[in-house]
């Protein structure tokens, strides 16, 4: 049996007539910028994240970039982020001018160490980006408070961890703005690119909502130089279908982590991520370590279950960030990590019989060595 890493195929067809529908009636009202299906969105999203106003934007580092430049983040300006994330943290903060200041992970949590971020902070520093990797909250207390204490603004990644609560409260909801990801394998995805944007205060959503339309306040009337960075009417569609089923998703996924941890403990060689409390992971991605990393990958690879890297390189090894001129020894974890750490297949649709092969593979890895 092949094991595949995601499986976007299984979930359209039980979407099908549904999304087929609702692609088809934008085709037929041919509104296909800001129409009455992005509003609906924006409302419902926001209603799922129980907070004041979500932006349907084009994709989720538009959305970080906005996100930044209604902040008013720009050259000169500090961010810190943390150095295991995708490279489009990152990317946002260089793009509006500003400097990205890295943090360390925390070995047991993957995320930025809330610890160490405190270390990171010079007058010139703006703002902080939690990121919510693999699915998995941030501490944000400590974060939060690091942020009041130096009076920064908090803007929080949340493109892999769709409808994940920290103490009870929707993540991308607890900073100033919370962005997310619709990339068609998130746990929210689109069937092309999009994002969101999400805020309390409604002064930010005013301002985002001019950015991402050509600064537009009104039709040909610009008070400020912005960008198109629309969420597509037919994405929009789409999402109105999917958003309904988004809890019963993450239920998936967070059984399936479940599943494999329990049936992975006993395996030498491999750490299986913390499972906090339920909620507060929804398993964007299941995530081991192996000091034999590289070979279980081939191994499993032979087996045909496929497995993936998230990060082989991180942000302050890219040939892209030389100029921030960091060593590997700078930021000790997140190095030693991006050559442990291994994602396994993990989808809503992925059956306990591929989550046991994909184990049984591990385990014979492990019993040949
Ligand atoms: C996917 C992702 C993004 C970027 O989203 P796009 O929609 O692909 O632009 C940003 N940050 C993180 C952590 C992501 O996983």
């Amino acid at each position: 049996m092949n094991v595949p890493f995601l499986d976007l195929q299984i979930q359209y067809r039980s979407l099908r007539p549904e999304v087929d529908q609702a692609v088809a009636t934008v085709l037929g009202n041919c509104n296909f910028i800001l129409g009455k299906e992005v509003e609906e969105f924006e409302r419902a999203f926001a209603e799922f994240l129980e907070t004041g106003f979500a932006l349907g934007i084009s994709s989720g580092l538009d959305a970080l970039s906005l996100g930044l430049r209604a902040l008013g983040v720009g050259p000169g300006d500090e961010v810190i982020i943390p150095a295991n994330t995708f490279i489009a943290s990152a990317l946002a903060v260089t793009g509006v001018g500003a400097t990205p200041v890295l943090v360390d992970m925390d070995p047991a949590t993957f995320n930025i160490d809330p610890a160490r971020i405190e270390a990171a902070v010079t007058p010139r520093t703006k703002a902080i980006m939690p990121v919510h990797l693999y699915g998995r909250t941030c501490d944000l207390d400590p974060i939060l408070e690091i942020a009041r204490l130096y009076d920064l603004r908090v803007i929080e990644d949340a493109s892999q961890a769709h409808g994940a609560r920290y103490k009870g409260q929707r993540v991308g909801t607890l900073g100033d703005i919370g962005c997310f990801s619709f990339y068609p394998g998130k746990n929210l995805g689109a069937y092309g690119d999009g994002g969101a944007v999400a805020t309390p205060r409604r002064d930010l959503a005013d301002r985002i909502a001019r950015l991402r339309n050509y600064g537009q306040e009104k039709k040909y009337h610009h008070s400020e130089k912005g960008f198109n960075h629309r969420l597509d009417t037919i994405q929009a569609a789409v999402l109105n279908v999917k958003l309904k089923h988004l809890e019963t998703w993450n239920q998936r996924r967070a059984e399936h982590a479940a599943r494999y941890s329990a049936l992975l403990k006993d395996i030498p060689g491999v750490i299986t991520p913390e499972l906090p409390e339920p909620g507060a992971h929804v398993f964007h991605l299941y995530v081991i370590r192996s000091e034999r990393r590289d070979e279980l990958q081939k191994f499993l690879a032979e087996k045909g279950v496929a497995t993936i890297i998230h990060y082989p390189i991180p942000i302050h090894l890219q040939d892209a960030y030389r100029d921030l001129g960091h060593a590997p020894e700078d930021f000790p974890h997140t190095t030693k990590l991006a050559g442990e750490i291994l994602s396994l297949p993990m989808f809503p649709e992925l059956t306990d019989e591929q989550i046991e092969v994909t184990v049984a593979a591990i385990r014979a890895f492990s019993e040949a060595s």
